[in-house]
């Protein structure tokens, strides 16, 4: 029997940027850490999108009272078996690596993803046209794609070498990657991959490319409302199919 011990990427209504909460994602803290008691899982982490997405990033000022709504949460929820974890889902807003979080947001967090997504403000113009434009346009017109390709993986590295990444959430979705060489480089920061039960990546041929190398891989639900917290069979089912010995997915039990 396959076992889920944590879900490490949930979203509550803080993922909202500056509209009203509940635009991106529904359910407050408590109401994910409810569904992920009921599961029966002993971790949840709370990994809103990073600041630099003004649609549905997290807000800043936010952090601070995230950080002791889940201290409260936890006196609660611990004794209970479960742990809430504040993380937050970083985007990659410049060809050097840069993230869209500072020395003092980290120092709140217990989790930290790097992801990317469309609609983060990149760093300055040339970085918008590297990571925001190329990405895009070569996926509609399949032009460029080496280049957004070579120019994403060195920003993913580049950021491996200066942020305490634990995990790449999708990697590969909506930015194309050198999925062999991100492995490579992230197994020696200890940074895990993620196989998403929500986006395509990583997907079946994915998986099998890494077969023969160290990776470490968690499976997570992405859950942009409490009902999916913990749900990760889609990315179990990718797994298998890829023939992935599933003890090498780091949150998951098997007995
Ligand atoms: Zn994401
Ligand atoms: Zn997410």
């Amino acid at each position: 029997m396959i076992k889920l011990i944590g879900d490490y990427h949930t979203h509550t209504i803080y993922s909202s940027g500056f509209r009203k909460e509940g635009k991106h994602a529904i359910g407050t803290i408590r109401d994910n850490a409810e569904a992920a008691l009921a599961k029966g899982l002993s971790e949840i982490a709370i990994t809103e999108h990073g600041p630099g997405h003004y649609l549905y990033g997290v807000r800043k000022k936010r952090i601070p009272l995230m950080k002791s709504e889940i201290d409260r949460l936890n006196e609660e929820f611990i004794p209970k078996g479960l742990k809430i974890l504040l993380g937050i889902e970083s985007n990659l807003v410049g060809l050097d690596g840069t993230l869209d979080v500072d020395e003092k947001l980290l120092k709140y967090i217990d989790f930290l993803i790097m992801g990317y997504h469309y609609g983060a403000t990149p760093k300055t113009l040339k970085d918008g046209i590297g990571l925001y434009v190329l990405n895009p346009i070569s996926k509609i017109f399949h032009i460029g794609k080496e280049k957004a390709k070579e120019l994403n993986t060195r920003a993913y590295i580049k950021a491996l070498g200066k942020y305490p990444i634990n995990m790449i959430s999708h990697p590969g979705s909506k930015a194309v990657v050198d999925i062999v060489e991100l492995a490579r480089e992230a197994n020696k920061y200890g940074t895990a991959l993620e196989i998403s039960a929500k986006h395509s990546q990583l997907s079946v041929e994915s998986i099998k490319l890494l077969l023969d190398m160290d990776v470490i891989y968690m499976v997570n639900s992405d859950a942009h409302r409490p009902e999916d917290v913990g749900n990760v069979e889609n990315g179990i089912r990718k797994a298998k199919e890829a023939n992935l010995p599933l003890d090498r997915i780091k949150n998951i039990e098997i007995n």
